[in-house]
């Protein structure tokens, strides 16, 4: 039979392990429950570490799962951020194209109007003098013959 210890072959019949001197009589009751109750603890206390591993390995788990979720959110917080920044550059620069347009147009045509005032302006500045210098002709002759001070026709009519 073997050794419930260390596995060692013995004879059928002995009472004691040839090599480790383990009695091999398994009914050999106070031994047996010994034996059990030895196994028993070591189970217990194995699993109880084993538990306690368990839950520290849950904890770091749960630990590293959260640290990586908060990682995951700064990392997309910040993809989000520059996404919307690069977005919101974009965007102002195409309003700010649209609006640099718009600006463009609005300058041209106020350019144009102003231009075109310019003229109006001019064309009544030379006929104001125009006018000026027909009555200042008009009047030039009166103011010549006359020998009293010089007074205009519209005075005299
Ligand atoms: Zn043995």
């Amino acid at each position: 039979m073997e050794c419930i210890k260390c596995r060692a072959p013995n004879p059928e019949g002995k009472k004691y392990c040839g090599d480790c001197g383990t009695p091999l009589d398994l009914n050999l009751g106070p031994l047996k429950s010994l034996l059990e109750s030895s196994v028993r603890d070591q189970v217990q206390s194995s699993l109880k570490e084993y538990f306690r591993d368990q839950k520290a390995a849950e904890f770091d788990i749960t630990e590293r799962v959260t640290n990586r979720l908060l990682g995951w959110a700064k990392i997309l917080g910040v993809v989000f951020g520059a996404i919307l920044l690069i977005l919101g550059a974009v965007g102002i620069k195409s309003f700010s194209d649209v609006t640099g347009d718009a600006k463009k147009q609005i300058d041209s045509q106020v350019g144009k109007k102003k231009e075109e005032i310019g003229k109006l302006v001019k064309e009544v500045d030379t006929g104001a003098d125009e006018i000026r210098k027909a009555r200042d002709n008009a009047k030039q002759p009166a103011c010549r013959k006359s020998t009293s001070p010089c007074v205009t026709t519209a005075t005299i009519s």
